[in-house]
């Protein structure tokens, strides 16, 4: 038992509702858990440009030298939409602001001393933007809308796509609330 409860404190040294987590398995994914917490106590890690260009950064699709640009309240709208794809609960003001978005994705370019430039890392935070809303379509296009799942604990809200061979993953990873249910569970057959 001493060891389970020494895992539960592990956990919360690890990660504070502030940070970021990876666990969505997709960038778009990734973007739409910026807001933790959503169901009981909403923290939103994107609070400002600054808070977006290095999440973009750090997410590997924009370049680290890149500008900041004045996009954070239309970064905030397109996570709004994109967390309602995600639900399948979409209003027409979504679907025209998510292809709005992925219209303006990066492509990939041929040089002069041909060569095609990869598109990722993004030189633009609009870019960068463009390819999260575009990345949220191929989901869509790959049949793979209805594996985007929500953690099952009650107070976590993190989305996932869920890529387990029998469609039954249940937690945004185990490591958290996977082992926090394990935990709680140990203490309920006490
Ligand atoms: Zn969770």
């Amino acid at each position: 038992m001493i060891e389970v409860v020494l895992s539960v404190g592990t956990v919360d040294l690890l990660e504070k509702p502030t940070d970021w987590v990876w666990d969505g398995g997709r960038p778009s994914i990734d973007f739409v858990n910026t807001l933790r917490r959503k169901r009981i106590a909403p923290v939103d890690t994107i609070d400002g440009v600054e808070a977006l260009h290095k999440w973009l950064i750090t997410s590997g699709i924009l370049k680290s030298s890149t500008d900041r640009e004045p996009v954070v309240a239309a970064a905030i709208a397109l996570r709004h939409s994109l967390d309602h794809l995600f639900e399948q609960r979409l209003e027409f003001e979504d679907i025209s602001r998510i292809n709005t978005w992925a219209a303006l994705r990066p492509t990939e370019a041929l040089t002069a001393d041909l060569k095609i430039i990869d598109s990722v890392p993004t030189v633009s935070m609009k870019n960068a933007l463009g390819f999260i809303a575009y990345d949220a379509m191929l989901i869509v296009k790959e049949g793979l809308l209805n594996r985007v799942r929500e953690c099952g604990s009650h107070d976590c809200g993190l989305k996932f796509l869920d890529q387990s061979r029998g469609g039954n993953r249940q937690w945004c990873s185990m490591r958290r609330c996977g082992n926090r249910a394990k935990v709680s569970r140990h203490r309920a057959s006490l």
